[in-house]
């Protein structure tokens, strides 16, 4: 195809309002891309490399904005181009505006009258250009780019600069090519996007999607070496979480950064959740991988640094190490990593992302034996909001972030921020609330208050908001039992009423309107704190700074 048909068709699909049409438009464009189907699905979306391909250009604008001066004449300086960009307000429009061509020249592609730019020699071209490194790369580069701009017409050089700044902008969302692959080729769109998500390779799955069809698409897998989107969380609670499931697989939430650990046997492959290569600046964690592993997997997992009692320090500190290039060595002995593998997406041979969480995380343990630099996290099955406080409460006094909450039947979906992992929300506010009653615990713990009534407090009294019961240790309840006892004014079975005493730092998710307490709210997921040894009663939270707080929530 010619590059300046695809200039045309791109400026149809920019013009173009409609998402449909727009679909429409990429389809035809597709169907029609012959031998440069896979270049011509990558340059739609603005992307010169599959998009699990971290390789760049490169380039900076400054370098752009000389070679299109460059082509434009003699009399134009990057400046001009400079100023004219803040005239126009994007670069496609600035290179749009020359009048290239003919230039005599630098570049080995000489001055203009040549034939014209095809897609396919666009996309050789910017690979010469992206693979031009060590010293005097720069001039071979910005030498290549000007050969480019040089034999651009104008609707070409508009779309030529926008693709080698990426920023393609024309309105073809990833969900858009999706749509047109499927509609160009006959294949349903599910197969194309489970494709999608499994190679990260638009241009591959369209070629699949034309030659093979669907059964083509379904013999697409994971491969190991290359990067699969990673799945995401969504903010959310633990009533969320027992309200929707079963049960919630609760792990620690680590902080750290996310880590892809790919290996084939022999080579280890280290991805973020960028899916860019970090291979290079965790030497620890590829050592680790090697001497540890044997079979080929692709695991899923944060890194944490860690300080020398293994206790974990700030993310900012993982970070510092990703973006090292140089003197990795001496990073890493400032600072020491350790590997949280929770997930397990391959292993020989065997893709998993469709396996229940549970079976995936047992494979995992399987794979990995743990020691010094890695660790498998610990999947907690829970059916009530006691256990998964309880985690939480030895997650957070280990220094680590909070929990997650997982479906443990759920699949692992790539870039898929859905409903099935929730990053549990910390407790935004707390209040402190007087404890007006409590009941009497059961076996073990007969001999202690468990449950506690809160209340807040009224102009005049206290109106009930909520139990608790949930975030209180054993010797915690032995301390509130001798506190409280003094003030039990009466008894029935059970059931104790409790002269007001004694404030509760309580934290919850959500205040709710309900008719279950006198205050007419009730608390979600509310959990002990602490005793709010410095509070009297008269200065626990009232029923009005409640009001406010469910105005704003
Ligand atoms: P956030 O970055 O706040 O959106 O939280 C989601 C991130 O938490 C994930 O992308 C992971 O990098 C990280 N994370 C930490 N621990 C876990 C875990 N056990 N399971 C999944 N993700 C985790």
């Amino acid at each position: 195809m010619e590059f300046a048909e695809f200039a045309a068709r791109a400026e149809e699909i920019e013009a173009e309002p409609a998402d449909l049409e727009i679909v429409a438009l990429v389809r035809d464009l597709l169907a029609s891309a012959d031998d440069d189907l896979e270049t011509v699905t990558r340059f739609v979306q603005g992307r010169v490399f599959p998009a699990h391909d971290s390789t760049t250009l490169d380039i900076g604008p400054s370098l752009c904005y000389e070679a299109i001066a460059k082509a434009a004449g003699r009399n134009v300086s990057a400046a001009d181009v400079e100023d004219r960009l803040a005239e126009y307000g994007e670069i496609g429009a600035v290179a749009a505006s020359y009048d290239f061509g003919g230039q005599q020249g630098l570049a080995a592609f000489g001055g203009g009258g040549q034939s014209a730019l095809t897609v396919g020699e666009v996309d050789e071209t910017l690979q010469d250009l992206a693979a031009a490194a060590g010293s005097g790369s720069q001039d071979k580069k910005l030498d290549i780019l000007f050969g480019l701009f040089n034999r651009a017409e104008s609707p070409e050089a508009r779309y030529l600069a926008r693709l080698v700044l990426s920023e393609m902008r024309i309105g073809v969302g990833e969900g858009t090519v999706r749509d047109a692959t499927a509609e160009a080729f006959d294949v349903p769109v599910d197969a194309v996007a489970r494709a999608l998500q499994v190679s990260n390779d638009y241009g591959h799955v369209a070629a699949v999607a034309r030659e093979e069809g669907e059964g083509g698409l379904e013999d697409i897998h994971l491969e190991v070496g290359r990067p699969v989107q990673a799945m995401l969380a969504q903010a959310g609670t633990v009533t969320d979480a027992l309200d929707d499931w079963e049960a919630a697989a609760v792990e620690t939430k680590f902080d750290g950064a996310r880590v892809q650990v790919h290996y084939d046997g022999e080579s280890v492959s280290l991805y973020s959740r960028n899916m860019e290569d970090v291979t290079d600046p965790l030497p620890e964690i590829v050592a680790f991988v090697e001497d540890h592993l044997s079979a080929p997997v692709i695991l899923d997992g944060e890194v944490v640094a860690v300080d020398e009692d293994g206790d974990p320090l700030p993310f900012q500190e993982v970070l510092r190490r990703f973006r090292r290039k140089h003197d990795v060595a001496k990073t890493a002995e400032d600072v020491e990593l350790e590997l949280n593998a929770f997930d397990c997406l391959h292993a020989d041979g065997e893709d998993l992302l469709d396996a229940p969480l549970t079976d995936r995380h047992d494979r995992l343990e399987s794979v990995l034996e743990p020691d010094g630099t890695a660790a498998v996290s610990t999947l907690t099955i829970s059916d009530d909001a006691d256990g998964i406080a309880a985690v939480e409460a030895d997650a957070l006094d280990a220094g680590h972030e909070g929990i997650m909450l997982k479906n443990p039947d759920a699949a692992y979906t790539p870039g898929d921020r859905g409903k099935n992992w929730l990053k549990r929300k910390p407790d935004v506010e707390t209040l402190d609330l007087v404890v007006t009653g409590a009941e009497w615990g059961e076996g073990r713990r007969a001999t202690f208050l468990g449950t506690f009534e809160l209340s807040v407090r009224t102009s005049d009294g206290y109106e009930t908001i909520g139990k608790v019961a949930t975030g209180i240790t054993d010797e915690e309840l032995a301390d509130l039992t001798d506190r409280l006892e003094p003030h039990i004014l009466a008894e029935d079975g059970t059931d104790v009423d409790i002269d007001p005493a004694v404030v509760f730092e309580v934290g919850y998710e959500e205040i709710q309107t309900s008719p279950t307490y006198s205050s007419g709210y009730a608390l979600r997921f509310p959990r002990f704190l602490s005793v709010r040894e410095d509070k009297a009663v008269d200065d626990a939270d009232s029923l009005e700074r409640v009001e406010r707080l469910v105005d704003g929530q």
